[in-house]
């Protein structure tokens, strides 16, 4: 599992590079894409497709090539392989037949965001990409808005002004954002401003590769609520009218009523955070 850069070619470990002269052929995402960074290193190592529609179909081949005693090396089309990319299956079934699988560390574009994001104290939780229809991206938002981590997206070009209009709506308008665009290209930009601010910030942008981290609920901010107390009120929420869920999580927790209001007006997101 070979990392490869996410922009800049100069981000590949010399490790990655004695790794791909020596495979006997390179599993690559997109083989184009893949043979130009090979050329650039003057690696002559054959890539082969794997992408996520022939997965499954090429590992039964790339199994029996690895029967053969022959060494494979998989590469995504940036970064970390099997990271929001192909890989998994592979590694499942090379594991599962006996086969070392072995990962070369390398370029990750989440890591790479989260370093200079200036939100990774607290921890991160990594969902990458959310899913395309805003109906699904909210029910999955919802069940994360009352985590204390960052939480970490990958964003689609054509995606991310519609995605940020549900991050707002879901998350509330208050809490920051990092917005890491374009990085380690020529391009590469860093902007953080908070969730309300973000659709005008991104509307002065030009299109690229983004990667979103918003910062967790607050829990400084909060109103000293238990963590037992807040982990009730927010499946209340998911299931039951605002007032219900408040009033059963004050039965339940014996918490003050008026604080869990609070809190579940900010966990619906009509509050700032
Ligand atoms: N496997 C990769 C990794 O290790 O980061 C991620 C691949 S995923 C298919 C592609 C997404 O990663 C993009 O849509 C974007 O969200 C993020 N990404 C990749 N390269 C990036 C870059 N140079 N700058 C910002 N985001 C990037």
């Amino acid at each position: 599992m070979v990392a490869t850069p996410i922009g800049n070619l100069r981000d590949i470990t010399l490790r990655a590079l004695d790794v791909l002269k020596e495979a006997d052929i390179v599993a690559a995402e997109d083989t184009r894409t893949t043979s130009f960074l090979l050329r650039h290193y003057g690696i002559s190592t054959r890539p082969v497709s794997l992408h996520q529609h022939n997965e499954q179909k090429k590992s039964e081949a790339i199994l029996a090539f690895l029967e053969e005693g022959r060494k494979v090396a998989l590469v995504s089309d940036a970064g970390t392989p099997a990271i929001s990319d192909p890989g998994e299956y592979l590694v499942d079934c090379a594991r599962h037949a006996g086969f070392e699988v072995v990962p070369i560390p390398g370029a990750n574009a989440a890591i790479t965001a989260l370093s200079a994001s200036g939100l990774s104290g607290n921890g991160f939780v990594f969902q990458g990409f959310l899913p395309a229809k805003s109906s699904a991206r909210k029910k999955v938002l919802a069940s994360l808005k009352a985590l204390p981590q960052s939480l970490v997206f990958y964003e689609a070009p054509h995606r991310i002004a519609d995605c940020v209009t549900d991050l707002c709506e879901v998350l509330g308008g208050g809490r920051r954002v990092v917005f890491c665009r374009e990085l380690t290209k020529l391009y590469e930009t860093i902007h953080s401003c908070t969730l309300n601010d973000a659709p005008s910030w991104l509307s002065s942008q030009q299109k690229g590769e983004f990667v979103v981290i918003v910062e967790g609920f607050g829990i400084e901010e909060k109103t000293g609520l238990s963590e037992e107390a807040e982990r009730v009120l927010g499946i209340l929420l998911d299931a039951l009218p605002l007032n219900q869920a408040v009033k059963l999580a004050s039965s339940i927790s014996g918490e003050n009523r008026n604080a869990l209001y609070e809190l579940a007006l900010k966990m619906r997101g009509s509050a700032i955070v």
